[in-house]
């Protein structure tokens, strides 16, 4: 491993990498931040070209989580978990891993669904461990569904800075997996004109006959034009080059870090584009996840909608000090984490604080 990207790791509180060799599995986890309580996260299954890739994409997912939590208001902290996936993988002695490593780490993470990870994953899952939110009837709901519906209530509050309404309002959602859907028969029953494209042609065709939509080629989305363009696929979708041609007004939806590099935010912002921070806008399933966490109880819509009104302030706050949103945001949840770590009271003389890795 290079520099760089041990640096990165030492900004996490907690990096872990466990391989089952039989299962051909390897599996990374990473801890970001738990000063505002225990770390959330996904588990993403993904085929990565190389080690390095799968360890640079947890260590961005976690460290979103933890902005995410501190903007969504969530006593909870940053963490992550993925699957390399390959050929010949024992997909159930994979997640069983994930189970067992879950479970090591005694509360300091919980976990659920990500790109990759269906629910009889989480199952597989729950069977080495509690700390797991699997959508079993009496577990915390569809979370796709709860992103989707923050999703839908932050594309309002953009389209509102942009003088639009979600009537006719024209939303380009690239892909159309458990979140996308449901944005899209979230959006089509308000109104929106919905333009759609996934690589799998079954999920546009589906999402085609319920919401109406027009299907395009995932090729040609990004030059698709619309009023909203909504990621909800892969992150890392957006470079410089796609964000000075992107023909919309705006920007907002599910995918974790959708921006390749860090050029493309800004070229959006010279251009009047508003893009809404991902770790904003998706913060329906954390929201979820953890109010069933922490009261056993499911979450009330209004709870999910209230992230259209952080997006507002977001928004305004940004044009205000004339910066790119997603800049403003992660000024704010830094400023949150600086406060509550200085609230932190230091462990006693000879005790370990129970909140900080072992090892
Ligand atoms: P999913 O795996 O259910 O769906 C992803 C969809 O994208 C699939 O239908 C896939 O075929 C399609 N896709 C992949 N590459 C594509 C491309 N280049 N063009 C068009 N379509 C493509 O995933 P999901 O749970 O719906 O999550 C979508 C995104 O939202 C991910 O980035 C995820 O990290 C993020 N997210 C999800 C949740 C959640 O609650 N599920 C919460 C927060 C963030």
């Amino acid at each position: 491993m290079d520099d760089d990207l041990l640096a990165a790791i030492g900004a996490c509180e907690q990096f872990v990498l466990v391989t089952d060799r039989a299962a051909h599995a390897t599996i990374a986890v990473a801890i970001h931040d738990t000063t505002l309580g225990p770390a959330h996260g996904g588990i993403r299954r993904h085929a990565y070209g190389d080690l390095r890739a799968a360890v640079q994409d947890v260590l961005a997912l976690a460290s979103a989580m933890t902005w995410k939590c501190a903007l969504a208001d969530v006593p909870a902290g940053g963490g992550k978990a993925v699957v390399l996936d390959r050929p010949d993988l024992d997909r159930t002695a994979a997640y069983r891993l994930v189970g067992r490593t879950v479970q090591e780490l005694g509360g300091r993470f919980f976990t659920g669904p990500d790109v990759g990870t269906t629910n009889d994953d989480l199952r597989v899952v729950r069977t080495a461990t509690r700390f797991v939110a699997v959508d079993d009837g009496d577990g915390p709901g569809d979370l796709g569904e709860a992103t989707a519906t923050g999703v839908a209530a932050a594309i309002a509050a953009l389209a509102a800075r942009l003088g639009l309404e979600l009537r006719g309002l024209r939303v380009a959602v690239q892909g159309l997996g458990k979140v996308g859907m449901a944005l899209c028969r979230q959006l089509a029953a308000q109104g929106a004109r919905l333009i759609v494209s996934d690589v799998v042609a079954a999920n546009a065709v589906a999402a085609a006959a319920d919401s109406s939509a027009t299907i395009v080629a995932p090729e040609t989305i990004l030059r698709t034009p619309c009023d909203v363009f909504a990621p909800c696929a892969m992150g890392a979708v957006l470079d410089h080059r796609s964000a000075a041609t992107l023909p919309a007004r705006g920007v907002c939806g599910a995918a974790n870090n959708p921006f390749a590099d860090d050029e493309a935010p800004l070229v959006l912002h010279r251009r009047g584009v508003l893009a809404v921070p991902d770790f904003v806008a998706n913060a329906g399933a954390l929201i979820q996840g953890n109010t069933w966490h922490l009261t056993g109880r499911r979450v009330d819509r209004e709870r999910l909608l209230r992230i259209g009104a952080t997006v507002g302030e977001i928004l305004d706050r940004a044009a205000h000090d004339g910066l790119p949103p997603a800049h403003l945001a992660l000024r704010i949840a830094r400023e949150r984490l600086q406060r509550a770590s200085s609230r932190r009271p230091p462990p006693l003389p000879g005790c370990a604080d129970p909140t900080r890795p072992t090892h």
